[in-house]
C-alpha cells in the first residue's frame, strides 16, 4: 500500500483470461477458451507494468477469475496453481504485487461435470459478486472505492453487484448480445490502469 492514502483500503479486481493472458483459441460454445495446460499459459507483455501502476496509486491487487475447466475435469486445479504461481512470481519479479489470487472451480451443469464435488450452482461464480465480497471481508475493502477490470459481461455485472465501478476490455467473442453498461472501456490491462490513475487524480 501507498503511502498517504487514508481511509479503508481499495482495490482492483482483475478478471485473469483476456486481461492478464491471452485466452488460447475457442471452446465448444463458440466462446474463448482459456489455457488448459502450463505450457499454454502467456502473460500479455503490458500485465507487470499495469499491476505496478495500481500497486503505485494505493490499490490492493486482486484477481477474481472462473475455471471451470477444473470441475469439467479437463484441468488438473495442480496446473492452475502451477500457473497462478507463476504469475504471482513474474509479476513480482519486475516489481509488481498481485495481493491474491481467487479462482472458482465449480461448475453448475451435470452433464458437464466430471467432478462431482465441484459441481455447484455457488456464489463465487461470476456473474455473482462473491470472490469480491471474500476479498472485502478478508482485507477490509472499500468496495464502492474499488474497481473491476474484466472483458466480459460477467465480470462487469460482478463488479457492477460488488458496487464497484468498472472498465470493459473488448472482447467481441464472448460478448455477442449482451448489452453491458461499464463505468469505461478499454484496449487492454494497461489502458484500463491509466483511466483509473487519470479518474483517481481527478478531484
Ligand atoms: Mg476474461
Ligand atoms: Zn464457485
Amino acid at each position: 500500500m501507498g503511502i498517504g492514502h487514508l481511509g479503508p483500503p481499495k482495490a482492483v479486481f482483475l478478471d485473469r483470461d483476456g486481461v492478464i493472458n491471452p485466452p488460447v483459441g475457442l471452446d465448444e460454445f463458440g466462446g474463448t477458451e482459456s489455457p488448459l495446460r502450463f505450457e499454454d499459459f502467456q502473460i500479455f507483455p503490458w500485465t507487470a507494468e499495469a499491476i505496478k501502476i495500481l500497486n503505485s496509486l494505493g490499490f490492493y491487487v486482486f484477481i477474481v477469475t472462473n475455471q471451470p475447466a477444473v470441475a469439467k475435469g479437463k484441468m488438473n486445479h495442480l496446473e492452475l496453481e502451477n500457473m497462478h504461481f507463476h504469475l504471482i512470481y513474474w509479476v513480482r519479479s519486475v516489481g509488481g504485487i498481485i495481493d491474491k489470487i481467487y479462482a472458482c472451480l465449480h461448475h453448475p451443469d451435470p452433464k458437464q461435470v466430471k467432478i462431482p464435488a465441484l459441481l455447484a450452482d455457488c456464489d463465487c461464480r461470476k456473474p455473482k459478486p462473491g470472490m469480491l465480497l471474500q476479498a472485502a471481508q478478508e482485507f477490509g475493502i472499500d468496495l464502492q472505492k474499488s474497481w473491476l477490470v474484466g472483458d466480459t459481461w460477467k465480470d462487469v455485472q460482478a463488479g457492477q453487484a460488488a458496487g464497484c465501478r468498472t472498465i470493459l476490455i473488448r472482447n467481441e467473442v464472448d460478448n455477442r448480445g449482451k448489452t453491458i453498461n461499464p463505468d469505461f472501456t478499454a484496449e487492454n490491462l494497461l489502458e484500463a490502469a491509466h483511466i483509473i490513475e487519470r479518474e483517481e487524480n481527478t478531484p
